[in-house]
């Protein structure tokens, strides 16, 4: 039997789950498909990251009342450290005069996805499939979807939010641009002796750059996380999740701002890739988050820019709430694609030149790279586009400190 909603939604990934609950938050009937169900089970859950949240993401949240959850488990970023291999060569970035003020907030994707999860479970807006979708057609009021256990589901606008390897992309036939990094990221939490007094260190390694990231304070005892991009080959060196050597590793390099270090969960392994669907609308079909767009995670800012798409969607959606509910008008995708688009294709840019720039050893780009550190030390344009860059994901405003 046919069942009817506003909006279908297929992934309950982070991107499906704000989403979800975002539209769910104006009133729209939504249909959430995915084979995982809305449990969270901390001891198969697979993903050890921690996210980090620019201030404009977590405007965001604050406007459609998650933020109250989300803040719990969110340590605050108040200081950037940005270094070259000889600690000698560094600069830093603060929130500015106001030191109490966050220039973002990391969040544990276990927290995150679990609080996210709970919120859907109980609201009654969202309606959860959890099956795999299998095919759709469109006709021209609404799209059909037709899922592994036989239901089908009719709705105004159906959102891909199913991931980098998107099955919703395939079946649009949305053509889309890969460009393997040929890196690995290292992810994994560490304990350490003193307190992080939430500082972010983004440092340019030979292997390629490693970031450690403030975490909430557990038990008295003192946490960040790490992202460590590592180029190959040099990724073998520290492959089968070595810890030890990754141990020593971060011991040597910032003994003198953690003391005594230790890993203390999971190693795992990310390949890097970049892809980035040609387009990201298609008739009464939306593609949102890695289904769209996933990008390197240099500067933590793949899931931002999600944000931005979500919000950009909200903004319709509230538009038409008291209309006829159907937000996948051609009028509603056209803007929403030429405002998103312009958006992420320059931070894509961006984030994949800084990746060339950070992650080569060549003597040039080496030299480079030291020159623009020193440059971000004395001049004030570059040290705001750079802030913007690193804690709103945006190049497109700047503001002086
Ligand atoms: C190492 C690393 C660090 C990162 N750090 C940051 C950071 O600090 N800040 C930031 O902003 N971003 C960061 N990112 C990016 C961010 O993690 C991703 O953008 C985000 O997790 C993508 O979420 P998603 O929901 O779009 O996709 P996914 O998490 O891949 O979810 C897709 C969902 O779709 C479901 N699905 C797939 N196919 C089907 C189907 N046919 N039917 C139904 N369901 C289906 C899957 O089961 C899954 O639940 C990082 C990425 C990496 C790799």
């Amino acid at each position: 039997m046919k069942k009817n909603y506003d909006i279908t939604i297929i992934g309950s990934g982070l991107t499906g789950l704000s989403a979800s609950l975002a539209l769910a938050s104006l009133g729209y009937k939504i249909a959430l498909i995915d084979p995982k169900p809305l449990i969270f089970d901390k001891k198969s859950f697979p993903d050890n990251r921690t996210t980090a949240i620019s201030s404009g993401s977590v405007s965001f949240y604050k406007k459609i009342g998650l933020w109250k959850n989300l803040n719990k488990y969110a340590c605050p970023i108040k200081k950037i450290l940005v270094e070259e291999l000889s600690s000698k060569l560094n600069t830093s970035f603060t929130s500015g005069a106001n030191q109490e003020k966050a220039m973002g907030y990391m969040i544990e994707n276990k927290n995150f996805i679990r609080t996210l999860l709970e919120l859907t479970k109980k609201n009654n807006k969202i309606f959860k499939y959890d099956s795999k979708l299998l095919r759709f057609y469109r006709k021209r009021n609404g799209v059909f979807a037709i899922l592994e256990n036989n239901s089908e589901i009719e709705s105004k606008l159906i959102i891909g939010a199913d991931g980098r390897n998107s099955f919703l992309r395939k079946l649009a036939r949305i053509d889309y641009t890969y460009k393997d990094y040929k890196q690995k990221a290292f992810t994994f939490n560490i304990e350490h002796e003193k307190l992080h007094k939430n500082l972010a260190i983004e440092k340019f390694l030979e292997e390629g750059p490693l970031a450690i990231l403030p975490i909430k304070r557990k038990n008295n005892k003192n946490y960040s996380s790490v992202v460590w991009s590592c180029n190959f080959p040099d990724y073998y060196k520290y492959h089968n999740k070595s810890t030890k050597k990754l141990e020593i590793l971060i011991q040597n390099y910032f003994e003198r701002i953690y003391g005594k270090i230790k890993i203390c969960t999971k190693v795992k392994t990310w390949n890097l890739s970049l892809t980035h669907a040609k387009k990201y609308v298609d008739k009464r079909v939306l593609l949102l988050g890695d289904s769209a767009h996933s990008i390197h995670p240099l500067a933590g800012q793949g899931f931002n820019l999600t944000i931005r798409g979500i919000q950009k969607i909200y903004d319709f959606a509230d538009a038409e709430i008291n209309s006829s509910k159907d937000i996948g008008k051609e009028k509603y995708l056209f803007n929403y694609s030429k405002k998103h688009y312009l958006d992420a294709a320059l931070l894509i840019l961006v984030t994949d030149k800084l990746n060339l720039f950070f992650s080569n050893s060549n003597f040039l780009l080496k030299n480079l790279r030291r020159s623009g550190i020193a440059l971000f030390s004395r001049s004030n344009l570059a040290r705001n586009v750079f802030k913007n860059y690193a804690t709103r994901g945006s190049l497109l405003s700047i503001k002086n400190d």
